[in-house]
């Protein structure tokens, strides 16, 4: 037996509790984990909460990513002892995930922690950092340098906002970041921030264009936001779109992208081909140092995360949760 977060549906009305599992009741794969740490992201949040039709199968053990050490294995790409990390491929969603002390997984699903991270640190990143990581991967490939201007990462105090910061400003880049939380501004310049907007400057309806500002944009919050960070954003400037913080809508007008020549680059993590997650992590490994990590995460114990989910539903959260699941 073994302890995990549990996602049930009974007479249409979704619950979640800490249970205690049998291992014949982990699904189908060829890697069983066990897990040392997990993370909640804003998904596991709404799968938690039932706040979205996230969960496709009950029972659901939720939890989009983790770290941990391979027990055993059938595939020759893994051995017992090897030190993996997995996020996305709809595990939490449609597979059994992270909040649990073991899974049991695809081989090819799994990555490896990299050398320089510990099992919680890769958690301290989770989904979030390496989305953002994907974020800023995407901008410097499609050609996006320090001297075109300023950065702008909106949802700045949120998981994937605090990474992206730290990621931009050790590539040089002059960072602004947009939050509704002016008490977390020291919090993000020591990340590497250098200036702190107030979002609701963002946040409401705005013309199609407006004074060009961005250089470029990671946004992880969508409906207005992501216009008017558009509308503002350089002739051939380049905006990554990745989250829904705000809302999923987009009411927006073509006139940035057909005007002023404004790519919209869009940012999935869960099916990520294996190329960009290694190069995504590889920035990570090279520019984080730990002392961002430290900065940007908080360690709860299985049974916090059902209130957490909560907490980070309702935007309460500053920077990353890291689920400890033998806590
Ligand atoms: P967090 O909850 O950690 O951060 C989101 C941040 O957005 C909050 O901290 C807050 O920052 C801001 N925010 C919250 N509510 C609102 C609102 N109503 N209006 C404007 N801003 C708001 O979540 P994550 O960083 O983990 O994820 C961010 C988004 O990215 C989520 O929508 C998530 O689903 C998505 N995501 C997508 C992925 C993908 O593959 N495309 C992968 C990972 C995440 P502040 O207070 O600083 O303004």
């Amino acid at each position: 037996m073994f302890r995990a977060i549990l996602i049930d549906k009974q007479d249409g009305a979704q619950s979640a509790r800490l249970a205690e599992v049998s291992e014949n009741d982990l699904p189908e794969g060829a890697v069983t984990v066990r897990v040392e740490y997990s993370t909640l992201n804003y998904k596991d949040g709404l799968a938690i909460t039932g706040k979205s039709p996230v969960v496709r199968k009950f029972p659901m053990v939720p939890g989009i990513d983790f770290a941990g050490v391979v027990e055993s294995s059938t595939s020759s790409d893994w051995e017992a002892g090897d030190r993996v990390l997995l996020n996305g491929w709809g595990v939490g969603e449609g597979h059994w995930g992270g909040f649990a002390q073991k899974a049991r997984v695809k081989a090819e699903w799994l990555q490896r922690v990299p050398e320089k991270f510990t099992s919680q640190q890769a958690m301290a990143i989770g989904t979030a950092g390496y989305t953002a990581s994907l974020c800023v991967d995407a901008l410097i490939d499609h050609g996006l340098t320090p001297d075109r201007g300023e950065v702008l990462v909106t949802g700045a105090s949120g998981g994937v906002g605090s990474i992206a910061i730290a990621l931009l400003a050790r590539a040089g880049f002059e960072v602004v970041a947009a939050t509704g939380k002016a008490s977390e501004a020291d919090y993000l310049k020591a990340l590497g921030a250098r200036q702190v907007i107030d979002r609701n400057e963002l946040s409401q309806p705005g013309k199609p264009l407006q004074k060009e500002r961005w250089a470029g944009v990671v946004d992880s919050v969508g409906s207005h936001t992501l216009v008017n960070a558009c509308a503002q954003t350089k002739y051939r400037g380049f905006v990554t779109a990745c989250g829904l913080a705000q809302g999923m809508d987009f009411p927006a007008s073509v006139a940035p992208f057909i005007l002023r020549g404004v790519s919209l680059l869009g940012i999935d993590s869960v099916m990520a081909p294996r190329e960009p997650r290694q190069q995504a992590w590889a920035r990570l490994a090279r520019d984080l140092d730990s002392s961002a990590l430290d900065r940007v995460s908080k360690i709860v114990g299985l049974e916090q995360t059902l209130q957490a989910a909560q907490d980070i539903i309702g935007g309460k959260i500053r920077g990353r949760l890291v689920v400890d699941v033998n806590r």
